[in-house]
């Protein structure tokens, strides 16, 4: 057993705890990450990049297949072989090498092994071949160990083997046919992906698909799925699975069954921090860890808590964005630094509470941020929604000959700013961050009449929906 101090240390190398120990190198301070499984994380190995890497051929294919005069030159299928090939290559093949190389560079110490909590400010790494070493941080313990898929309550679901996520997205085969249960982010992407990529797809869900989202967002994504060839099964739930032979059957609630060569279980996601030790500081195992807006845990001046694992937004560039403000917090705090935690400060993660920007990488592409019609309302804002078609736009015509897609704004009637917007059509992804700007900045629409959207572009959908605003003449 060995003992090494360190200013700051973190357990789990995923995206977010590998920029908590940048940013605090960054700062001046010495920094340990401790990585049970592969330097990168969930997002590199098993979840934004394979997922995102499986969706982008068929939607390319789908993008020239809707523009005449290109769609008489695409003539063939997707190459599935090269679809898991170019996959494959963006996650390195599974390799951690390339991440450990720049852990080197941004002068970061690797331990492998299980970190947990032994003290205070005392973590003990356990290593694959049962060896210990006690790592002392001077400064800082940060937990950014994410989470895990949840496994519903279904009888039988642990006996046949179901996939999460992490099966979904790196499979080297396609199977015939895939049950998916469960209608969030996850199974729609999956569906999505896997019916394009040839199987046979059932999805199984509680409610409609893409609940958090505007209800128009779900509708379409459902009716294209549906399209696709994909049984969507809405408002109602498997009660148990069972495997025979090849295959899987599921008994849902009115007793019909459903049978896939596969089952894949996206129900949700559980904190990994069951085994962390967390029962030391009188914190319970199991659950999300509850921080301030400086990720920092009540009442424990040493311990934070960044991404995924403290449950405030399960997103890659979430977790980024509170791991700049955790790490330049424990450096600043280290060196007696002014912190600068009001709203909006560099040292606080404000923007997870009500302007989180998300892309659900379906067909068509729902591109979100803020708060839904629904959300406002509940949060007891004074709003109005404004809707609009984008088929309407001349950029989005030129775009995709058939362009289909919807766009909502939900306006504070009372300070005339945006609380949320949503995009729901063919590459609506990369018109979302002036959305974000416009959230967050709080910018009031008599201003934001004066932000003109090129012509002819399907950013001028702003135009539509700031003249159904009513400021076209402000
Ligand atoms: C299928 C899927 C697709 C997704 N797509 C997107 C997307 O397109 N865009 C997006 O923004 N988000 C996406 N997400 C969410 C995104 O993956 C997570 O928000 C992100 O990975 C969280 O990062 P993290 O660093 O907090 O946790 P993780 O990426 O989960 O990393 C945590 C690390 O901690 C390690 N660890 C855990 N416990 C210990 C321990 N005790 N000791 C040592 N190491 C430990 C783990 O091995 C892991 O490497 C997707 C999620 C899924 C499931």
């Amino acid at each position: 057993m060995s003992t090494d101090d360190y200013d700051v240390i973190v357990i789990g190398a995923g995206p977010v705890g590998e920029n908590v120990a940048d940013r605090a190198v960054q700062g001046g301070l010495t920094a340990i990450i401790v990585e049970s499984e592969l330097v990168g994380g969930e997002c590199t190995y098993w979840a934004c990049m394979p997922s995102k890497a499986l969706l982008r051929p068929a939607q390319a294919l789908r993008a020239a297949q809707h523009v005449a005069g290109a769609a008489e030159a695409v003539t063939g299928t997707l190459d599935v072989g090269a679809v898991l090939a170019r996959r494959n290559s963006f996650t390195s093949d599974w390799s951690d090498a390339g991440q450990v190389g720049w852990l080197d560079s941004a002068g970061i110490a690797l331990a492998r092994g299980h970190g947990r909590l032994t003290g205070v400010r005392e973590v003990t790494v356990t290593a694959e071949d049962g060896t210990t070493r006690v790592l002392r941080a001077r400064h800082a313990v940060a937990v950014s160990t994410g989470t895990d898929a949840a496994m519903p309550p279904i009888a039988g679901i642990h006996e046949v083997s179901p996939w999460t996520s992490r099966e979904a997205t790196s499979a080297q085969e396609i199977p015939e046919s895939l049950a998916i249960i469960g209608g969030g982010v996850v199974g729609v992407e999956m569906a999505t992906a896997y019916a394009a990529l040839g199987a046979t797809v059932t999805m199984i869900a509680r409610h409609g698909l893409l609940g958090t989202m505007e209800p128009f967002a779900g509708e379409r994504v459902e009716a294209t799925l549906r399209e696709a060839g994909v049984d969507v099964r809405t408002n109602t739930d498997a009660t148990s699975a069972r495997r025979e032979g090849s295959e899987v059957r599921l008994t849902l609630v009115d007793g019909s069954e459903v049978i896939a060569q596969e089952v894949l279980v996206a129900t949700g996601r559980t904190p990994r921090s069951a085994d962390l030790g967390l029962e030391i500081v009188g914190l319970t195992p199991g659950e999300y860890i509850r921080t301030d807006d400086t990720l920092r845990v009540p009442g424990i001046d040493w311990l934070y808590a960044v991404g995924d694992v403290n449950g405030r937004a399960l997103l890659t560039h979430q977790g980024k964005y509170q791991a700049r403000a955790a790490g330049d917090v424990i450096a600043a705090r280290a060196r007696g630094e002014q912190v600068h935690e009001a709203d909006w400060g560099r040292h606080v993660a404000t923007a997870d509470h009500a302007t989180v920007p998300q892309v659900v990488f379906a067909d068509p592409e729902v591109a979100s941020v803020g708060l839904t019609a629904k959300a406002a309302a509940d949060a007891g804002y004074r709003t109005r929604v404004i809707d609009q078609d984008m088929s309407t736009v001349a950029g989005a015509g030129l775009r995709q000959d058939d362009y289909q897609g919807q766009a909502r704004m939900v306006i504070d009637t009372e300070r005339d700013v945006l609380l949320g917007v949503t995009f729901v059509g063919p590459d609506v992804a990369d018109l979302l961050h002036a959305a974000t700007f416009a959230v967050v900045g709080e910018v009031p629409l008599a201003r934001l009449w004066h932000a003109v959207p090129a012509y002819p572009t399907v950013s001028e959908i702003w135009l539509r929906l700031l003249e159904a605003a009513g400021r076209d003449t402000a």
